[in-house]
């Protein structure tokens, strides 16, 4: 039995089997949110008994221990968060502005927002902090000269909204929207309906999948996307693989080399300098136990439960088979937007929201009922801005993602007090 604990107290301890999926789901969750807690892996039933005092037939693992005592038996992270006393009402009807996504364009839209005065309420379906909630080191975000790990940055803008009087509406997913009687009215995933006089969609992106057979088979169990924060220190003494080759395979590369044995960073392209930054390409070719494999493709994922191994195509040579069990995929993302497909707003062949000077008078027809045109950050219907990673042409960064968050509140105020409808 091995217990690993994350943060500097123990607040809530997490039980499971090694390898375990659904653990690794909470586990994920926490880290993300900045928890403190310990993970006990609960390999026989002999740890189980020492540990929840029932052999491992006795209970439903995964277990979370809250701060209280209370004991929850396989729970998801919704419910963990319920009972972690996260996920709060709302306390308003109607909000000036509501925005999707607490990311850090969300966080920062509210941020703004809530200190200059309008009603706000961010929606955020999972852990706050987006992808940059899972970044193990940002190094190029203004003001952090030795850099800061993206859950940390992301609680601080949490906690700076909310001192600001932002609600944070966690747990919760914007599911489809409608304008009606001047309210964007959106129907969320738990039953409820938000309805503000403007909307801000920060929703970003999710990781993409690899495209291989048994990958969701695999997923918490050998293989994780992005830089599986909470996983890092269960990969001592470990081979471990990192797939993707722009900065957050290379960020991802560098946390697990502090905890593997060996981190082999697995590149499509023929080399890392073209699509990741230099200061991580120098980082990584000093840092005795990582490899770099060009030109290399993964092919299939090999195991039973777990991943044993994984066949690789490198160059046009016949596949090879590479002991490995645990593979980190970064490979870029899918934008967020599934629920505005069937509906007006206008998306590229990505998915990603067209907004200002990219929307042509023609795409305007039809939604737009405003004596101008959108501004920058602003969609093809009045009052509705994307921002982040979502928006077509954003740089995907956080300083930028951060940036529009700003601009896109002072059009919001520009947006009520043409329509006269700020509270
Ligand atoms: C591992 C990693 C490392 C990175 N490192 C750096 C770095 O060092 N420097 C840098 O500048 N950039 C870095 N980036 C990029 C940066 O994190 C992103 O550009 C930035 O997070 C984009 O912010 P966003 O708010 O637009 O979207 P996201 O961060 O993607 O946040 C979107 C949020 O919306 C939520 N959401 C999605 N759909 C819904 C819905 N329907 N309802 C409610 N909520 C929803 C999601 O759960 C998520 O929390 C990194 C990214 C990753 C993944």
């Amino acid at each position: 039995m091995s217990t690993v604990t994350s943060g500097p107290a123990s607040l809530v301890r997490v039980f499971g089997r090694p390898m375990d999926p659904a653990s690794y789901v909470l586990r994920d969750f926490l880290s993300r949110s900045v928890a403190q807690y310990t993970w006990t892996e609960l390999a026989t039933d002999h740890d189980c008994l020492r540990a929840l005092g029932v052999p491992l037939d006795g209970v439903e693992l995964p277990v979370v221990q809250l701060p209280g005592g209370e004991r929850l038996e396989a729970p998801d992270p919704e419910t963990l968060a319920k009972h972690l006393g996260w996920v709060v009402r709302p306390s308003t009807d109607v909000y000036d502005l509501s925005i999707y996504g607490a990311g850090p364009a969300g966080l920062s839209a509210a941020v703004y927002a809530a200190s200059e005065g309008l009603r706000v309420a961010v929606i955020e379906r999972n852990a706050v902090g987006g992808q940059a909630g899972s970044s193990s080191l940002i190094e190029n975000y203004l003001g952090f000269p030795t850099g800061i790990s993206g859950a940390e940055l992301a609680e601080r803008a949490r906690q700076q909204a909310v001192r600001f009087g932002a609600e944070l509406l966690q747990m919760r997913a914007g599911l489809e929207g409608a304008f009606t009687d001047g309210l964007l009215r959106v129907n969320l995933s738990d039953g409820s309906v938000m309805a503000s006089r403007s909307n801000i969609c920060a929703t970003g992106v999710r990781w993409r999948r690899l495209g291989l057979d048994d990958e969701e088979k695999f997923f918490g169990a050998g293989l994780y996307y992005g830089s599986g924060i909470g996983e890092a220190p269960q990969c001592a003494g470990q081979q471990v693989v990192v797939v993707g080759g722009a900065n957050s395979a290379g960020q991802t590369t560098m946390n697990l080399s502090q905890y593997a044995e060996k981190v082999t960073l697995l590149v499509r392209g023929p080399e890392l300098s073209r699509t990741m930054s230099a200061y991580l390409v120098d980082r990584i070719a000093a840092q005795p136990n990582v490899e770099v494999w060009t030109g290399t493709t993964i092919r299939r994922l090999v195991g039973d439960r777990e991943i044993m191994a994984i066949d690789l195509q490198i160059g046009d040579r016949a596949t090879v088979e590479v002991p490995a069990t645990r593979v980190f995929v970064c490979i870029g993302g899918e934008a967020n937007t599934e629920w505005a497909e069937n509906s007006d707003l206008i998306l590229d062949e990505h998915g990603l929201f067209l907004t200002g000077n990219d929307l042509s008078p023609a795409m305007l027809e039809g939604t737009w009922w405003l004596d101008r045109r959108p501004f920058d950050l602003e969609t093809n219907v009045p009052g509705f801005f994307a921002i982040g990673d979502v928006r077509k042409g954003s740089i995907k960064r956080v300083a930028s993602a951060v940036g529009e968050g700003a601009l896109a509140v002072s059009y919001v105020h520009r947006f009520l007090a043409e329509t006269n409808s700020s509270t």
